[in-house]
């Protein structure tokens, strides 16, 4: 689903799927965007401190700062350095279980496209996965941003909400 922007495709996420009120966490060292959108959407960003050896969110913090307010974690691969997503997804599947409600698994590719762990693209992880293609990216379109789906109905409902609150330039 294309969007004008990566930060206005990551907002669309949370207003189209009713996310508020709640806690996402982040890497404390990413695009600033990041925040800027969670905050726009009614949320607050938890900071994660990252690692030296490849710049991402440190799992043994993220686990530790998941609690009942979490709605969503956002894993950036920064520079291409994939996060351990096999961790993500089984640490996401058990906070779900003890918290009792859906924990929406963000990834945040605006650096990985083609990235992978474990031999699996890690586009292909997650809920939905957020790129951009601003004038700074791999690919660009000078702006631009998209996000993937696996599940068609959320896509559709992305989708739906994007064209009933955008409206097209000219
Ligand atoms: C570029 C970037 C974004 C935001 O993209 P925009 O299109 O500038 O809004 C988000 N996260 C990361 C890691 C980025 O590099």
């Amino acid at each position: 689903i294309a969007f004008p922007y990566g930060r206005s495709a990551q907002w669309a996420f949370f207003k189209a799927m009713g996310i508020e009120n709640g806690e996402i966490i982040m890497p404390a060292y990413t695009c600033s965007v990041v925040a800027h959108a969670i905050t726009l959407s009614g949320n607050t960003p938890r900071f994660i401190d990252i690692d030296l050896y490849d710049y991402n969110m440190n799992l043994d913090s993220t686990e530790l700062a998941i609690n009942k307010n979490t709605r969503a974690i956002i894993a950036t691969h920064t520079f291409g350095y994939p996060q351990d997503i096999d961790r993500l997804e089984l640490m996401v599947k058990q906070a779900e279980k003890r918290f009792g409600h859906k924990i929406w698994l963000i990834n945040d590719c605006c650096h990985a496209f083609g990235a992978e762990w474990n031999g699996k693209l890690i586009g292909s992880s997650g809920d939905v996965s957020i790129y951009a293609f601003n004038i700074s990216k791999m690919i660009t379109s000078i702006f631009g941003g998209m996000l993937t789906f696996h599940d068609k109905d959320l896509a559709n409902k992305v989708r739906k909400w994007r064209d009933e609150n955008f409206v097209k330039a000219g």
